[in-house]
């Protein structure tokens, strides 16, 4: 059985108009995720839940009415500011909107109106939420690993890298950083990598592969590495912390989205 979203959807045959309402579609698309993006990256690293309360303004606590709450559009329209009380709404709330709109539309250009394409822009999406979550608060929530692992499991149905290399992936993946927490323990005592990098570095599997985990953990590693080297690691209260599932979003999203093109680049050097 042949469902819809199997055929690749060639825009460039349809009608200016029809391909345009598509993009513009898949934005806004997008743009909703990225606004759902804002209320997950405030609630889930506080252990609130991500459906109630509604939102609402921390300065006066009014409910955001829905006209109020249209991605991007809401924001200019109120010039940055809530409409009862006039408290400042922060820049992120609109970039992470349009941040999800560039994702969608980002993994629709590189691999095509598919499903494959369609997942890819998605990843990159939680990718990005991860990061800013990770990067604030050193977690990776699971939520967030959990969602990515199943959209890439369902997405490898209908294009690469295939259900088998998926799950293969996912084991590898998860198994790779199990690995190395645990030699780590044995060597210094105390973990160093907690749940949340094997579920990241799991869900990155699904979408990659097995060939892709060590591309993705050598990409972050250097990141994670050059960010210590230029002294980030060093935080005010003299603890050495390092966001590594930041690094892993940028490794992942690098490798998913030219991986194949870097490995020949690379080959091609010697
Ligand atoms: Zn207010």
């Amino acid at each position: 059985m042949k469902s819809v979203f199997c055929a690749q959807i060639q825009t460039a045959t349809l009608g200016g108009w029809w391909s345009a309402s598509l993009w513009f579609g898949a934005s806004f698309l997008g743009a909703c995720l990225g606004s759902f993006g804002n209320v997950l990256v405030y609630r889930l690293p506080r252990n609130m839940s991500v459906v109630r309360p509604r939102s609402h303004c921390p300065g006066c606590n009014a409910a955001v009415a829905w006209y109020d709450n249209i991605p991007l559009v809401s924001w200019l329209l109120l010039r940055g500011m809530c409409r009862s009380c006039r408290t400042a709404i922060p820049v992120r709330y609109p970039l992470l909107e349009a941040g999800g709109a560039a994702c969608l539309a980002a993994g629709l250009l590189r691999f095509g109106w598919t499903v494959h394409g369609l997942a890819a822009g998605v990843l990159l999406l939680v990718l990005l939420i991860i990061a800013l979550i990770d990067w604030e608060h050193m977690i990776i929530p699971h939520t967030l690993t959990v969602a990515g692992t199943v959209v890439g499991i369902a997405a490898s149905l209908q294009g690469p890298p295939g259900l088998r290399a998926s799950l293969l992936g996912l084991v590898c993946g998860a198994g790779v950083i199990l690995a190395v927490a645990y030699g780590y323990k044995l060597v210094r005592g105390r973990m160093g990598m907690g749940g949340g990098d094997v579920m990241m570095m799991g869900m990155l599997g699904t979408f990659t592969g097995p060939w892709g985990v060590p591309a993705v953990l050598f990409a972050g590693a250097l990141l994670g590495t050059l960010y210590t080297v230029l002294g980030g690691s060093r935080r005010d209260d003299g603890v050495a912390k390092l966001p590594f599932g930041t690094f892993l979003a940028v490794g992942g999203a690098v490798i998913h989205f030219y991986g194949p093109e870097i490995l020949a680049w690379y080959l091609s050097i010697f």
